[in-house]
């Protein structure tokens, strides 16, 4: 058996959770509500991170960009590398798609407007 322990970055509570594995048996315990369990056990089976970039405009101006939801840890330099490639056209609106699916069906986002 062994044992991770992940600080919950969920809420500022900041509870500290231990995560047992088993196997194929997985036990959380010191977590302060259901979200802290379930972020608790995806950090040590699948861990996953929004990722924030930019991307270059035609005009040169650099677009803020992040993923719409959390990629797999072991997908960000991949990730990356698609958001790196790419490019787009102004203006440009926040929540506007500017790469699709860079990982599974997850988009790339702008987070700004740019005129
Ligand atoms: S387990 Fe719940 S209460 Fe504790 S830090 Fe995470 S979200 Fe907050």
């Amino acid at each position: 058996m062994s044992s991770v322990k992940v600080i919950c970055t969920e809420c500022p509570m900041g509870c500290e959770i231990e995560v047992l594995v088993n196997g194929d048996e997985i036990s959380v315990e010191g977590y302060g509500c259901k979200r802290g369990r379930e972020y608790a056990e995806a950090e040590v089976v699948c861990p996953r991170r929004v990722v924030t970039s930019t991307v270059r405009s035609s005009t040169g101006r650099m677009v803020p960009v992040k993923t719409e939801r959390p990629v797999k840890r072991s997908e960000i330099f991949a990730v990356m590398e698609k958001i790196n490639a790419a490019g787009c056209s102004l203006p440009v609106r926040i929540g506007d798609v500017i790469v699709r699916c860079v990982s599974e069906d997850i988009n790339v986002i702008a987070t700004a407007n740019v005129d």
